[in-house]
C-alpha cells in the first residue's frame, strides 16, 4: 500500500508522562484517505501528538471493503528505505512482487514483511477475481544499527495462535503468553491480534519499558472505563504490571507495543531517512532510476513519482 505523502521529522511527541505515573489512555482520531480502487483507508500513525509506538511508525487500517472483480488494490513500482512494511492479512488476497524477484500471495492469517534497509521497490495488487479487501499496514522503523542492512522478503503463513478467555489471539510480533512470533525484528516490539466472537475481558502481561496502543479494526474495546471504536487508536503509553481490556462481541483488535523508539528519524512518502539528507538521496537515486532499488519485473504499469520534498 502506498501512503500518500506524509512528512513527519524529529521531535514533538508528548507520549511520555515525565512525572513516571500510569499513562492515562489517549485517543487519536484516524485520518481518511484512499489507496487504489476506492478502498478507504484509516490512518492512525503517525499522528501529530504520537509518531510512534516503539519501532512502529506507521499504521492504516485498510478496508473492510468490496470491488468489483478487476478492481480493488493496485499500487505499482514503488521504493523503500530504513524501515520494514509489515502487512497483515484479514479478507482478501493481495500479489507481492519486488525488486529482489519476490512474488508472493498473501491471504488472510497470514504476514508478509519486507526489509527495505538499504534499499528495494515493490509492488502490490488484489489478485484476479478478488473482490475483498481487509488488511492492516504498518511500518517498523529500523533502529540507526539495522538502517542500512540489505534488503530482505519474508513470508509468513503460521503465525502461533491461542484461545483464552473467550478471545482469539494471533501473535504477529515478538513475544508474549510464552510465545514468540518468527517474525524477524530489530527492535523490541510487540504485535498481536484479538478476535472475539461473543465479547471477552482479557489480560496481558506488559514487557518491562513498553509503550502500548490499540486500534479496533471492528467492534469497540474498554480500556481504563473509556470506549474505543473502530479506527480510535488507544495511546496506552508506557505501562506496568498488567494490561485490561473488555472486549464487545464481534471485535476485531490490534494491540502494538515495544520499547519507545528515541533515535531520530524523518518520514517522507515511502522513506524513513536518519536525516533529510538521507531521505533527499533516496529521492534522487530513485527519480534516476539507478541501480539502488532495482527493477520489479513482470508488473505492467508505471512507476510511482516521488512527490517534491516538503523543506527547501
Ligand atoms: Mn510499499
Amino acid at each position: 500500500m502506498n501512503p500518500p505523502p506524509q512528512f513527519l521529522d524529529s521531535g514533538g511527541d508528548d507520549r511520555r508522562d515525565t512525572l513516571g505515573n500510569a499513562a492515562q489512555v489517549r485517543r487519536l482520531p484516524a485520518r481518511l484517505a484512499a489507496i487504489g480502487g476506492g478502498i478507504p483507508v484509516a490512518r492512525l500513525l503517525p499522528s501529530p501528538t504520537q509518531r510512534m509506538i516503539g519501532a512502529w511508525c506507521f499504521l492504516d487500517h485498510a478496508g473492510p471493503a468490496g470491488f468489483d472483480p478487476g478492481g480493488g488494490m493496485r499500487v505499482g513500482p514503488h521504493p523503500h528505505i530504513g524501515l520494514q512494511t509489515f502487512t497483515w492479512m484479514i479478507e482478501g488476497e493481495v500479489l507481492h512482487r519486488d525488486s529482489l524477484g519476490h512474488v508472493q500471495p498473501i491471504r488472510p492469517g497470514q504476514v508478509n514483511l519486507m526489509t527495505a534497509g538499504h534499499g528495494i521497490s515493490h509492488t502490490e495488487e488484489s489478485v484476479l477475481g478478488e473482490t475483498r479487501l481487509h488488511a492492516a499496514q504498518l511500518w517498523i522503523a529500523l533502529p540507526n544499527a539495522a538502517a542500512n542492512v540489505a534488503p530482505a522478503f519474508d513470508h509468513y503463513p503460521d503465525l502461533p495462535r491461542w484461545e483464552k478467555d473467550g478471545c482469539r489471539f494471533t501473535l504477529l510480533a515478538g513475544r508474549s503468553d510464552g510465545r514468540i512470533a518468527p517474525t524477524k525484528l530489530y527492535s523490541p516490539l510487540l504485535g498481536v491480534e484479538l478476535h472475539s466472537v461473543d465479547g471477552s475481558h482479557v489480560t496481558l502481561e506488559t514487557e518491562t519499558g513498553f509503550e502500548y496502543g490499540v486500534l479496533p479494526l471492528t467492534g469497540e474495546v474498554r480500556i481504563d472505563g473509556e470506549v474505543f471504536v473502530a479506527n480510535e487508536l488507544a495511546a496506552m503509553g508506557v505501562r506496568k504490571g498488567v494490561l485490561a481490556f473488555d472486549l464487545a462481541p464481534g471485535t476485531r483488535a490490534l494491540l502494538l507495543g515495544g520499547e519507545p523508539f528515541d533515535e531520530p528519524v524523518v518520514l517522507w512518502w515511502n522513506f524513513v531517512g536518519r536525516d533529510r539528507a538521507d531521505v533527499a538521496v533516496a529521492m534522487s537515486d530513485w527519480q534516476q532510476r539507478n541501480d539502488r532499488f532495482g527493477r520489479v519485473a513482470n508488473y505492467d504499469g508505471p512507476l510511482l513519482e516521488a512527490p517534491a520534498l516538503p523543506w527547501s
